[in-house]
């Protein structure tokens, strides 16, 4: 249990007891069909020696395979199975979302359905929760079931997230973690549309620990990821956790008006001390682009954080529920 960040990790309320405790977990599903039988096999082994109530929060997000048909028919028979239907698919995030804000537990756990977030590490999750943390999460230590592309672009990430973020993320800890009621409800305070849940998991603060574990390849089915949605997420994150990417213009302008000037001055004098020149199309052009190229960047930036902006603005609903099963109300 060694927390690889900088975030406090003291307990300080002391012991607390599980007992008489509602746990949920939180499961967003996208074309999981295959994958359900053995997680479900899965959550019955591990959930039998917790020691809390269980009650599992499904979310279906727009699956276009039997996902949401095998989830109805488990819980016609599972009195702890609750089931979402999302309108279509909105991304895993905003189905996390989705959940969490189902979720009535004392005690709630994200988990994806792939099981590669192995559910027999919440005991041990559940034990740290009981010496006074808030939010345990998992930290992958071993990512080889990872491609070597995939690691890399995922270090990338961190690496610089954490160097421009103000609130740096735990490298290799993913949604994977087991938080308070307290820590859910300060999430659900939060308003925004874009749920970078990684950064507004560790935003949020409390007491934070990590967990090492060896992240197991996907049991079956395929990822709903590609290096282009893992491209945009990485941006989603940034944008919303630093304005970095808009002040770096402020210093490059500021080198450039620089460099500009000097040119500006040394031009004068060279025409001042040995006359006219040839006229320097060649050099002109060149400051020119490379002038252009700058401020079309700086405005695609701008561009990008405007766009956001009118997201937010425009404050549509994270996701939308089309169906629900399982719920009392
Ligand atoms: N997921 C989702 N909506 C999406 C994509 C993924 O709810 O649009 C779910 C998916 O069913 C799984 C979890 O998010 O439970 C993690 O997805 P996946 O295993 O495909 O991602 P990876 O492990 O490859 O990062
Ligand atoms: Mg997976």
């Amino acid at each position: 249990m060694t927390p690889d960040n900088a975030l406090p990790a003291t307990p300080a309320s002391g012991p607390r007891s599980r007992i008489g405790k509602t746990l949920s977990l939180v499961i967003p599903m996208h074309n999981e069909a295959e994958v359900l039988g053995e997680l479900f096999h899965q959550l019955d082994l591990a959930t039998a020696d917790w020691g809390v109530t269980v009650e599992i929060v499904c979310v279906d997000d727009g699956s276009r395979d039997r996902t949401l048909a095998l989830l109805g028919e488990r819980a016609a028979s599972d009195a702890r199975l609750r089931v979402i239907a999302l309108a279509r698919n909105f991304g895993k995030e905003a189905a996390l979302t989705a959940g969490v804000d189902a979720a009535s537990g004392d005690l709630v756990v994200p988990l994806d359905a792939d099981l590669q977030d192995p559910p027999r590490l919440i005991g041990e999750f559940l034990t740290l929760w009981e010496q006074g943390f808030d939010v345990v999460y998992g930290v992958r230590t071993d990512r080889s079931s990872d491609s070597a592309m995939k690691r890399f672009t995922a270090n990338l990430f961190y690496r610089l997230f954490n160097q421009v973020s103000d609130c740096p993320i735990p490298a290799s800890a993913g949604d994977f973690r087991l938080m308070d009621r307290q820590v859910v409800d300060a999430l659900r305070q939060l308003p925004e549309r874009n749920r970078f849940m990684k950064g507004l998991f560790t935003w949020v603060g409390f007491r934070q620990v990590g967990v090492p574990y060896a992240r197991p390849p996907r049991e079956a089915g395929a990822t709903s990821w590609n290096y282009l949605k893992l491209f945009r997420f990485a941006f989603d994150g940034f944008t919303a956790f630093t304005t970095a990417p808009l002040r770096v213009w402020t210093s490059l302008g500021l080198l450039t008006a620089l460099g500009a000037f000097i040119a500006a001055v040394a031009l004068i004098v060279r025409v001042m001390v040995a006359g006219r020149d040839v006229p320097g199309y060649a050099s002109l052009m060149v400051v020119m682009l490379l002038g252009f190229a700058v401020q079309m960047l700086a405005f695609g930036v701008l561009g990008e954080y405007v766009g956001r902006l009118y997201q937010e603005a425009k404050g549509r609903p994270v996701y939308l529920v089309r169906e629900r099963l399982g719920f009392d109300l």
